[in-house]
């Protein structure tokens, strides 16, 4: 028998025939299995053998680098995740090397990047092998995230890639990064242009798009406008200067302006038959009364035009709580929805990501305990869900409506069928990506690359 291999609470290791040479990984003999962190995961059949194929980013913190790798089934297996979460996954078995030493171990693959490492390891992975030291780290050597970089392939610009704009106003914001690295591993020259920062000349005979500095910006092939709800009046502006120079936007400042105000985006979804709770729109000389009657009365849900992400969106359980707070907001001359309050939903409602009239990705958003909004930013989870096909079409026409070809549409389930809540001109990437494990920004650049050929032809 060899000699024990002792570990610290982290390590670098190499998992050779997934052609990874050196992930760094962390030790917890606290969890029973291992895993490694992979997306894009499709099984399929050889010589009678089950096989999983499957892509990881194997350096931390680093989205660039992708390798596609493909493990041999040994089972599926049901796995309480560290958010408690009960999820099927697949198992492979691989050799691993741990400095000397290598060995068979079998490990999950899991889309969840938990605590951060790309890999886990497990006590079923170190039985007899191992002893492990919890005050030490990389007992082994420590590699270091910048030389694990040389050891794997990062794609090159591709000789008839794109120039891409990410506009929006935050370079470290997960979507934002996560954007810049699709644009890049597709081969795309990709850059972050700050909203703010850009200034513009209007003029029908050389209008023009300058960045800090005085850069010219009209060598832009595509924009994906990012656009937090306090820029929307200049991030837009800045998207239709785009479109007046021949950029192609992925969404147009016609939408996204829309879909910013809940009482137009509520009108156009109406003129298109699309469902959505019951609601009636408020401004001062209305009778609160009649306004609290058109909804059928409390519990009820009232709604600032200009809100998000669940802020300025109140429950009021009964009719007197909903008089006084219309009566508030009305003192403020605030601009309020009030919409039937969909109690059976108990708080769940389902986020779905479309892209140019398909729904590509699905999860289902529950509030935190005593909380009736779903928002992930007040504290919700998400899981992935299954939708039907009535609810496909209900989203996809959503977004149609508003004319955007990315959108975020959250649809709530009643006892009446499928409602539509709102639309997102600029849906979050993390909370998806995670659910579905999909590769979901370059499924956007991908949209990019589909249109320009279409408006090119
Ligand atoms: P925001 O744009 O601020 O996210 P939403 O209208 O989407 O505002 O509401 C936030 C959350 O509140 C929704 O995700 C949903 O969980 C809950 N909610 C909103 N409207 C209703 C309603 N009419 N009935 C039940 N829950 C609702």
């Amino acid at each position: 028998m060899d000699e024990k291999v002792i570990l610290g609470k982290e390590e670098w290791c190499a998992l050779p025939e997934l052609g990874l040479p050196a992930v760094k990984a962390r030790v917890d003999s606290g969890a029973k299995t291992s895993s490694l962190h992979a997306f894009n995961l499709h099984e399929f059949e050889e010589n009678g053998k089950r096989y999983v194929h499957f892509d990881i980013h194997p350096v931390q913190d680093n989205r660039k680098i992708i390798q596609s790798c493909r493990g041999r089934v040994v089972d599926r297996r049901s796995v309480k995740s560290s958010s408690g979460d009960k999820e099927k996954r697949y198992v492979i078995r691989t050799p691993i090397q741990l400095g000397e030493q290598s060995w068979d171990i079998e490990i999950t693959l899991t889309n969840r990047d938990s605590m951060g490492y790309r890999m886990l390891l497990g006590r079923e992975a170190m039985a007899g092998r191992t002893l492990i030291d919890p005050d030490a780290s990389f007992s082994l050597g420590d590699i270091g995230n910048e030389q694990a970089k040389q050891y794997y392939h990062v794609a090159a610009p591709k000789k008839n890639g794109l120039k891409i704009a990410v506009l929006a106003s935050n370079p470290d914001l997960y979507s934002n990064k996560r954007l810049i690295e699709a644009g890049e591993e597709r081969g795309h020259e990709m850059r972050f242009v700050n909203i703010s920062q850009c200034y513009m000349n209007i003029s029908s005979k050389e209008p023009q798009i300058q960045y800090r500095g005085g850069e010219s910006l009209s060598d832009i092939d595509a924009v994906i406008p990012r656009i937090k709800p306090a820029m929307t009046f200049y991030g837009c502006a800045i998207t239709r200067h785009f479109s007046t120079l021949g950029v192609y936007c992925l969404n147009g400042s016609v939408a996204i302006n829309k879909s910013r105000d809940k009482l137009r985006s509520l009108q156009e979804l109406a003129n298109k038959r699309i469902p959505m709770p019951t609601t009636a729109f408020a401004h001062s000389p209305v009778e609160t009364r009649e306004i609290i009657s058109m909804v059928h009365g409390a519990p009820l849900v009232v709604k600032l035009l200009e809100g998000a992400q669940g802020r300025g969106v109140v429950l009021a359980e009964t009719n007197k709580a909903a008089e006084s707070v219309i009566n508030a907001f009305k003192s403020l001359k605030a601009n309020i929805l009030v919409q039937e309050f969909i109690k059976e939903a108990q708080g769940q409602d389902i986020r779905c990501f479309v892209i140019d009239g398909k729904v590509v990705g699905t999860m289902q958003r529950r509030a935190a305990p005593g909380e009736f909004r779903a928002n992930l930013h007040l504290g919700g989870t998400a899981d992935s869900v299954r939708i039907t096909a009535e609810e496909r079409k209900i989203a996809v026409n959503a977004a149609k409506a508003m004319g955007l070809v990315v959108a975020g549409v959250d649809i709530i389930r009643s006892k009446d069928g499928p409602k539509v809540l709102e639309i997102n001109s600029s849906p979050g990437l993390e909370g998806i990506e995670d659910v579905t494990g999909k590769d979901i920004a370059s499924l956007m650049i991908e949209a990019i690359e589909r249109n320009i050929r279409k408006k090119k032809k």
